[in-house]
């Protein structure tokens, strides 16, 4: 193929969580979309991968997060009805912590702010509602009913089939090893098989985006985390009861916030949970895929703290990488010294359950320039952003 040749309306580099939802919206709009991706559909080597994710709205993260959340539940459900795939499951979620702990208060502030149903239980009352669960007798749980989790893999394909089938061309194995602006406002993108031109550029590189920004001069970390799924002991607490958890987040001191789902896939497939954050700043090309037993011992020690009988066995554990900014927030718009070029990315270890809406950003910034949503804390230009001097 001459690569040269070619001119598409968009190039989406990076086709994972947030770029195969681009690349779907901008097809299903009708621009010409090329796709160029690193790895093979739905890979397990970024950010997007684990079976599962937690969706939710009560969000301790703050309020103005909850207008994209509901719009994003809108879009699990059209992205369902156009993928025949079966994506969001509604099994409701709760926040545990101290009364003034970031989750619960952050939840219950977003869940006043916005008139989202939830109710506030205390430990006895989690013990009694989650026979699995035993927080601290001080802690407050926060329930909303209206949270859950989604497939990521599937929504991942889901996306890809979708573009295909609006006309996008996708290409995998064909990592995008540069881009420059041309004079015309266009941009040019190399990769090992040639140069393509078009007259925009999404980046939705996640966890290479930092390298491919580099020269933007933003303060961007990419942190390997552990992921685990444990066997419970059934024989003190039945399986039915890890089955209908919610899902979880728990704060405690010291950063040692733990998340998890209830056991989604039968009784061997495991209790999956993890460290909200392990804080281990890596190298995407250069990270330890290998977990090893201090790290899978280490989160059981912690989870035991909210379920004792998690006893059993270690099924299995992975890694995963966030993207993150200093204050949390996504880095989502065009880049100021480059209009034609949009970024999605850095989604601060929150981002998937934003994809159906987030897709539908990057359509209408990389068509209008602009979009009706909200997406003033994301702006790439904020000043918490710089690296310091
Ligand atoms: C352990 C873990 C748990 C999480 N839990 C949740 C959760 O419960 N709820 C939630 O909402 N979010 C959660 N997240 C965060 C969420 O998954 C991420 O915010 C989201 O997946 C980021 O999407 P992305 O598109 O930026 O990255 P990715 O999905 O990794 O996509 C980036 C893509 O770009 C490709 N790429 C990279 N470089 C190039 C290149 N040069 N050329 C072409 N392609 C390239 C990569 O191969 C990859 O496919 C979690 C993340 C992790 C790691």
């Amino acid at each position: 193929m001459n690569a040269a040749a070619r001119h598409v309306d968009v190039i989406v580099a990076g086709l994972g969580s947030m770029g195969s939802a681009a690349a779907h919206q901008l097809a299903a709009r009708g621009l010409s979309v090329l796709g160029l991706e690193r790895f093979w559909p739905a890979h397990d080597q970024g950010s997007g991968h684990g079976e599962t994710r937690i969706v939710r709205q009560s969000y301790f993260e703050g309020p103005a997060y909850v207008p994209l959340l509901r719009r994003a539940y809108e879009g699990w459900r059209q992205l369902e009805a156009d993928s025949g795939r079966d994506l969001l499951t509604l099994c409701g979620g709760i926040y545990v912590g101290d009364p003034d702990s970031k989750i619960f208060a952050g939840a219950k502030r977003s869940a006043e702010a916005y008139g989202l149903a939830h109710e506030v239980l205390d430990a006895a009352a989690i013990r009694e509602r989650f026979p699995a669960m035993d927080p601290a007798d001080h802690a407050l749980g926060l329930f909303e009913e209206n949270a859950g989790y989604v497939r990521p893999e599937e929504s991942i394909l889901a996306n890809l089939d979708l573009a295909v089938r609006h006309g996008a061309e996708l290409r995998y194995d064909e990592p995008v090893r540069s881009w420059r602006s041309t004079p015309g406002g266009g941009v040019e993108v190399t990769t090992d098989a040639g140069t393509y031109g078009a007259d925009r550029l999404v980046v939705a590189t996640g966890a290479w985006a930092p390298g491919m920004l580099a020269d933007l001069g933003l303060d961007l970390r990419v942190e390997r985390q552990v992921v685990c799924w444990f066997t419970p002991d059934f024989s003190t607490v039945p399986y039915e009861a890890w089955r209908d958890l919610p899902v979880y987040i728990e704060e405690t001191d010291h950063n040692r916030d733990i998340y998890g789902f209830p056991m989604v896939d039968g009784p061997a497939g495991g209790l999956k949970l993890a460290f909200f954050n392990t804080f281990q700043r890596t190298d995407p090309d250069a990270v330890d895929r290998q977990t090893t037993e201090a790290e899978t011992e280490a989160t059981r020690a912690r989870a035991r703290g909210l379920f004792p009988h998690l006893t059993g066995p270690l099924v299995k554990a992975m890694t995963c990488l966030y993207t993150t900014s200093p204050d949390h927030d996504f880095v989502v718009g065009a880049l100021p010294e480059h209009p034609e070029v949009v970024v999605a990315s850095v989604c601060s270890g929150h981002g998937f359950k934003f994809v159906p809406v987030m897709g539908e950003i990057l359509a209408d910034l990389t068509i209008d320039g602009r979009t009706a949503h909200d997406i003033a804390l994301f702006d790439p230009t904020r000043p918490s952003l710089r690296l310091p001097a």
